[in-house]
């Protein structure tokens, strides 16, 4: 197992795992208002964000942070890079072989 993962294994993590998906499989506490997915932020603790689905990236206003779902699972559980993109990795495996998702 190498330490390298290929651009388009990131590119597809960071544009195709839902990040609204990664905030429930990590736990965090989330709400919709206004038609938008809000988290609690991770470095403020505040329900200033939005999710958004187009770029896939999550908002804190306060803190002026976006966050992809790489960003996201290494501030929650305190990884590094290579360990969240393997977290997501997981993620995905299992996620393929749980539900049968259309495609
Ligand atoms: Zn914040």
């Amino acid at each position: 197992m190498g330490q390298y993962f290929t651009k388009e294994t990131l590119r597809r993590l960071r544009n195709e795992v839902l990040i609204s998906e990664i905030i429930q499989v990590l736990d965090i506490p989330s709400k919709t208002r206004d038609g938008y997915l809000r988290f609690l932020c991770p470095f403020c603790n505040e329900f200033m964000t939005a999710c958004h689905p187009k770029t896939n990236l999550a908002r804190c206003f306060r803190c002026e942070r976006n966050f992809n779902p790489i960003d996201l699972v290494m501030v929650v559980k305190g990884l590094c890079f290579q360990e969240a993109v393997r977290f997501l990795l997981d993620y995905e495996k299992k996620a393929q072989e749980g539900g049968k998702n259309a495609e």
